[in-house]
């Protein structure tokens, strides 16, 4: 990866920052998110969702929108990786325990000493809901890693964290919560928002399953995306 930047597209978040009147703002997020759903990628000229495209390339040289195969086809190159061998997984479908069906789809990326393959679900064409990471050697298989993370998601699926009772949402029985931590628009980031059960939980909404054990002890680890919990 030397002397080559790359970051994913900015997400429907980033795009939401030009405001300028509450009714104008939505329909230009509207408009923007349709517009950039899928966008061709500039070496292969294929047609890609925006979330497989990488923003690849240099100051000096400027940049180009690669959809995941070439942007890893560059890579390849550039850190001799010869033995890496891209595939593009079809999305799958997973049940969870309450029989609630979850669209998983794939990304595959080289960052130089590994291989990342992402699975999350999707609304209004970007990742959102449950999202799951696994990091390999790149000269691993790909189709055994793509096994295990569906292990993994599997594993996640078979848990609830939290229930819908007589006062709202609250933390399950069992007293153990796992989650992602996400940006939340709505506060501008100052206040995350988190990934519960794939659920969109707002900062507050957490506190308030929180009071619920109001003197009572936590503990709180983070781990990076790609852990088990
Ligand atoms: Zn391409």
């Amino acid at each position: 990866m030397s002397g080559v930047f790359w970051e994913p597209l900015p997400s429907r978040a980033c795009l939401k920052s030009n405001p300028g009147g509450l009714l104008c703002s939505v329909k230009m997020d509207r408009v923007a998110a349709t517009l950039t759903q899928e966008i061709r990628c500039s070496a292969c000229g294929q047609i890609t969702p925006r979330y497989a495209i990488v923003n690849c390339g240099s100051v000096e040289k400027g940049y180009r929108q690669l959809c995941s195969r070439c942007f890893n086809a560059e890579v390849v190159q550039l850190d001799g990786l010869d033995k890496f061998e891209h595939l593009n997984f079809k999305p799958v479908r997973l049940v969870d325990c309450t029989g609630q069906p979850h669209d998983f789809h794939f990304r595959t990326h080289l960052f130089g000493t590994g291989v990342a393959l992402d699975a999350f679900e999707l609304r209004n064409g970007d990742p959102a809901g449950y999202q799951f990471q696994m990091i390999a050697d790149p000269e691993e298989d790909l189709l055994v890693l793509l096994g295990r993370l569906i292990e993994k998601i599997r594993r996640a699926l078979s848990v609830k964290h939290l229930t819908d009772g007589e006062l709202g949402l609250q933390i399950a029985d069992h007293q153990l919560t796992r989650g992602t931590i996400a940006w939340d628009d709505a506060h501008d980031g100052h206040v995350p928002l988190l990934i519960i059960d794939g659920r969109e939980i707002t900062w507050e909404d957490f506190g308030r399953m929180l009071m619920t054990f109001e003197g009572w002890q936590f503990k709180l680890e983070i781990r990076d995306k790609s852990a088990e919990l």
